[in-house]
């Protein structure tokens, strides 16, 4: 178990579409238990692997009391629209109004290699997307509406120039 660094926007990485798994072995469990340490602590809702330098595809996600593990993950089905801020831990501190299906219909596998099913709407389907996309390389920021993208400060910034500098500087 171990807590580990999320590679932030800018970074190669999280460009590059993750590889399917195809060993279903104890290295895989410790590498998702490590994923969920990472994502508790951040703390966040879903993480990718490429968000912490790996390429296998598999995520995990923590939305409404349900813990799902994602090993080689697909997206069946999508159906309706919804808009609503969202956020990234590789893009931290930020987030931006971003249309997204209403309904998401994901098959996977689980760590030992059993076949799951998740369907969520509203949040999780929200998240499912999210995941799905980072695995294949994208991120939020190309769907999102930038123009209104905010700083978790903004509101505090506006008493705080010098700090308001230094995050113009990061982005
Ligand atoms: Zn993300």
């Amino acid at each position: 178990m171990a807590i580990l660094p999320i590679v932030q926007l800018g970074d190669p990485i999280l460009r590059i579409p993750t590889i399917p798994v195809r060993r279903f072995d104890r290295t895989l469990g410790h590498l998702l238990d490590d994923m969920t340490d990472t994502m508790r602590d951040a703390p966040g809702v879903g993480l990718a692997a490429n968000q912490i330098a790996r390429t296998e595809r598999i995520c995990v996600i923590e939305v409404e009391g349900r813990h799902i593990e994602l090993v080689n993950p697909v997206m069946v089905r999508t159906s309706g629209t919804q808009s609503d801020l969202e956020g990234c831990l590789s893009v931290e501190g930020y987030y931006a109004p971003t249309t997204r299906a209403l309904k998401a219909v994901v098959t996977a596998m689980d760590r030992r290699g059993r076949p799951v099913r998740v369907s969520g709407a509203g949040f999780l389907a929200r998240a499912l997307q999210h995941e799905l996309d980072h695995l294949d390389g994208r991120i939020y920021v190309d769907l999102a509406e930038m123009d209104r993208l905010r700083h978790v400060d903004d509101e505090r910034d506006d008493e705080q120039d010098d700090e308001q500098d230094d995050e113009e500087d990061d982005r």
